[in-house]
């Protein structure tokens, strides 16, 4: 056959997430950790690797140890957690469990891509509650939309990825009485913004909460992620998740991450320090608007976003994330809390980047008063 059949037709208006891989010096674009992991702990796994990680086993399906510990940490039964291959794999399972055709998941743009694109490929109808101008949810919209389109997935990335924006506490426990559909509250950079919905889970059974260890605990490279939910989602997400999708080793990783998880707490009270000196770093530079985040990362609006985001990455080799295309987000870049050094090494190129802008536009300012006197000794 010389052909090949076409996929589904919901792919046609698909582009595959991130697919670039670009190299620079300061990777700024993917709001991981500067940091790999500890050494000690780095040490412990490999002894660990030398004496009992059995390679030629399957996994554990559900990564009982790490699961056990995760819920005995937040008050909760090993049924209420349920660990995943990232974040990224438990909100596809959540849209394969409660959406799908003749379904719908409420999405609350500019926001986290994936929930959109698991919502496009299951079939599942997206409801777009736009943000308001400072990417603050729009409450009496969602509230109307849940009366009047009673969906059946809602989800809310509190810290808002890319805006750095959190929901008030009080709108999501509006939101959880209002409706019974599951109420996924994304608390990706939980540990940066030190918030969290856990307290509501009793009296909620639809709320479930998706947490990860790529970013406060240095392990995107191994994806672990894990959900806080009750028992009975839990059961439900076991029924279309892959079985083994969390491997031997990253359990390993994990579980010892998160037993010695006090280790990360001075990386994020770091973190919160070089993010200050970031924010302040881009208040003192012209031309440039700085939204108010809770996360570890940085939204700006910058005229020419895109050749800012282009100037940065071939004349300082520094990445940034360039969002300024997503509607919402014209003339954004969002850059990652890095290193002192990074965010060093970020500020003053952008310093440099506005300069070399002012000073093009004065000179284009000149040139055309330039033009203006000649035509007048003319
Ligand atoms: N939710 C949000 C809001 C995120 O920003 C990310 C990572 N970019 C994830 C979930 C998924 O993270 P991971 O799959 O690495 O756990």
């Amino acid at each position: 056959m010389d052909r090949l059949r076409s996929p589904r037709p919901e792919l046609d208006d698909l582009v595959p997430y991130e697919a670039r891989d670009i190299r620079a010096d300061v990777v700024l674009s993917a709001n991981e950790n500067p940091h790999n992991l500890p050494g000690e702990l780095l040490e412990k796994l490999a002894d660990r690797v030398r004496s009992d990680i059995a390679f030629n086993r399957y996994p554990d399906p559900l990564a009982t140890h790490l699961r056990t510990m995760i819920a005995e940490a937040n008050g909760l039964d090993a049924g209420n957690v349920l660990v995943g291959n990232g974040g990224d794999e438990i909100i596809l399972d959540v849209v394969l469990a409660w959406g799908g055709p003749g379904r719908s998941l409420v999405d609350l743009p500019p926001t986290f891509a994936m929930y959109g694109i698991d919502a496009h490929m299951t079939g599942t109808e997206i409801i777009e509650v736009p943000r308001l101008a400072d990417f603050d949810v729009d409450g009496e919209a969602l509230m109307r939309a849940i009366e009047e389109r009673d969906p059946d997935i809602i989800v809310v990335s509190n810290p808002n990825n890319p805006t750095g924006t959190m929901a008030p506490e009080t709108l999501l426990i509006d939101v959880l009485a209002a409706t019974d559909a599951l109420v996924l509250v994304d608390e990706a950079y939980f540990e940066f913004s030190r918030q969290t919905m856990r307290p509501h889970m009793e009296r909620n059974p639809n709320l479930a909460i998706l947490r990860t260890f790529s970013k406060a605990f240095s392990l995107a490279g191994l994806r672990a992620g894990y959900l806080l939910a009750n028992p009975e989602v839990i059961r439900e997400l076991t029924k279309v998740r892959q079985p083994y999708s969390v491997n031997r080793f990253t359990q390993v990783a994990a579980s010892l991450a998160f037993r010695e998880r006090m280790v990360f707490e001075a990386g994020v009270r770091d973190t919160i320090r070089v993010r200050d000196r970031l924010l302040h770093g881009l208040a003192n530079l012209p031309g440039i608007e700085i939204f108010p985040t809770e996360a570890n990362y940085v939204l700006f609006r910058v005229a020419q976003a895109s050749s800012v985001w282009r100037d940065l990455l071939h004349d300082h080799s520094v990445l940034v994330r360039d969002v300024s295309r997503t509607p919402g987000l014209e003339d954004c870049l969002r850059v990652t809390v890095g290193s002192d050094e990074e965010i060093e090494k970020f500020l003053s190129a952008m310093d440099e980047i506005m300069a070399s802008k002012r000073a093009s536009e004065h000179f284009g300012l000149n040139a055309t008063a330039s033009r203006h006197m000649t035509k007048d000794g003319e």
